[in-house]
């Protein structure tokens, strides 16, 4: 045929380029189950964790327009790269390492794109539109009522998810009070709404598997993080092969195809190791079922590893199982260092914005602008003392400064020094700024006076 191509390039691309749906059969089994345990225990959790609060913020808040975040009962700044980059280092360490030990698991049980597909939309999708055959029937009739009635529904859902994603980096108690509110008022707010809905519903409805076929880079990174060891769903060809109808052959397989139209990314597991494998096993719970209808061991289809499959020993212990383990301790250590290091306040002191130093009758007066971040869970007073004065006096309007959890409060200071002071213009003094309980900092500063121009 004119402009197709020799064969199917992508499990989601018919030979002329146009796209072939995946209408997957459900099959249920214990995989299944327990894929379903896990992925209703992870949406549960998804929904709760912006309404636990821990020391008076969010469990979780990513505050991207404040520039800080809160994990765990921790703040962390824009300012604190090094711990995020330890944190992001931590995490890349340890994908791989699971990876190399439980090859895909991550995406069979855990990814959001399979647990919202395969435990929200696609049951709702099979409950309007029916299963495998009653789809397959719609995608030849060209859609209809029903379709247009789960897409509603699926409208629906994104919004749903999009608000809860929402309440991850702006909080419930904002984001309840945009609800009540009109668009206009939070523009900005509503906007990233609005295009989070519209992602996840184009995600869930149209693009789909290509998620994990075409467009996750995880999937590319399979060959390096996989070896011979790692876990992998894969097929029996030894007692396989020869496939073909029960009582024609000698091998396991009657080709049912049961493995085939059961697979999310359309694809046959028969054909080897392939990167559109998300490991989700439902072409082990398909064939299990077959294979206990025929009498013969479950199994020919399972969790294995590429060198069991041919026939070798099960060898768990490797380089690589000791290697990531390794670098993961060290970055561990290093984060759990790095952040105990980290103190419970940011102290900033710096030039006032109008002239360096005025001097009046009183004597030489510099203005400072003073900032603090507090760090901790509970609201602090920061007392500002000068030191190293002799004979300067700080004036300082709001002394302590009230700075509540996870804010950041600047305040105004002034330093009236006598003339005698300054040598070639400058004098350097000290502040000094504690909390009272336990936190202090002290910071060198320049006074600025006449006589240095010259
Ligand atoms: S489900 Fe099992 S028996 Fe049926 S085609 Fe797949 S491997 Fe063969
Ligand atoms: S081949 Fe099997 S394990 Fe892999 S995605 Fe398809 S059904 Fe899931």
């Amino acid at each position: 045929m004119a402009g197709s191509a020799p064969g199917r390039v992508l499990p989601t691309l018919n030979e002329d380029g146009t796209r072939r749906w995946i209408r997957p059969r459900r099959s249920p089994g214990r995989y299944w189950t327990r894929r379903a345990i896990i992925g209703w225990a992870l949406i549960v959790l998804f929904v709760a964790v912006p309404f636990i609060n821990v020391g008076g913020h969010p469990v979780v808040l990513l505050d991207v327009p404040a520039r800080q975040f809160f994990l765990f009962g921790r703040t962390f700044l824009a300012t604190d790269g090094v711990l995020l980059m330890l944190l992001m280092l931590s995490i890349f360490v340890g994908v791989f390492w699971l990876t190399a030990m439980l090859g895909r698991v991550w995406c069979g049980y855990a990814c959001p794109q399979t647990v919202y597909m395969e435990l929200l939309f696609r049951p709702i999708e099979q409950w309007i539109e029916g299963g495998r055959s009653g789809q397959l029937k719609l995608d030849k009739q060209g859609g209809g009522t029903r379709r247009a009635l789960k897409f509603v529904i699926f409208g629906v859902l994104s919004v749903l998810v999009a608000n809860v994603f929402l309440a991850y980096f702006v909080g419930v108690q904002r984001l309840g009070h945009w609800m009540t509110q009109g668009p206009m008022e939070h523009p900005t707010g509503f906007l990233v709404m609005a295009v989070t809905a519209g992602l996840v519903f184009i995600d869930f409805g149209y693009f789909r598997e290509q998620m994990c076929t075409v467009a996750c880079p995880y999937a590319r990174f399979q060959s390096v993080m996989l070896d011979k060891d790692s876990l992998i769903v894969g097929y029996d060809e030894k007692r396989g092969e020869p496939r073909g109808k029960k009582g024609k052959t000698t091998g396991d397989c009657v080709d049912c195809g049961a493995c085939v139209v059961t697979c999310p990314t359309g694809i046959d597991i028969r054909n080897g190791l392939q990167l559109e494998c998300i490991a989700c096993a439902q072409c082990v719970d398909a064939c299990d079922t077959v294979m206990e209808k025929l009498n013969r061991p479950k199994g020919l289809i399972r969790y294995a590893s590429e060198r069991t499959l041919a026939g070798g020993a099960k060898k768990l212990l490797r380089p690589r199982a000791f290697a990531y383990p390794l670098v993961m301790t060290l970055l561990v250590g290093l984060l759990v260092f790095t952040g105990g290091r980290t103190s419970e306040a940011d102290v900033t002191v710096l030039r006032g914005l109008s002239a360096p130093f005025v001097v009046d009758q009183a004597g030489v007066r510099n203005q400072i602008r003073i900032k603090v971040q507090n760090r901790g869970n509970d609201a602090r007073s920061y007392t500002i003392q000068l030191l190293d004065a002799d004979g300067a006096t700080l004036v300082a309007p709001e002394n302590p400064l009230d700075v509540k959890s996870g804010e950041r409060r600047e305040t105004t200071v002034f330093v009236v020094a006598p003339q005698s002071l300054f040598h070639d213009g400058k004098r350097n003094v000290e502040f000094k700024v504690s909390d009272g309980k336990g936190f202090e900092r002290t910071l060198p500063y320049k006074l600025l006076g006449p006589g240095g121009e010259s």
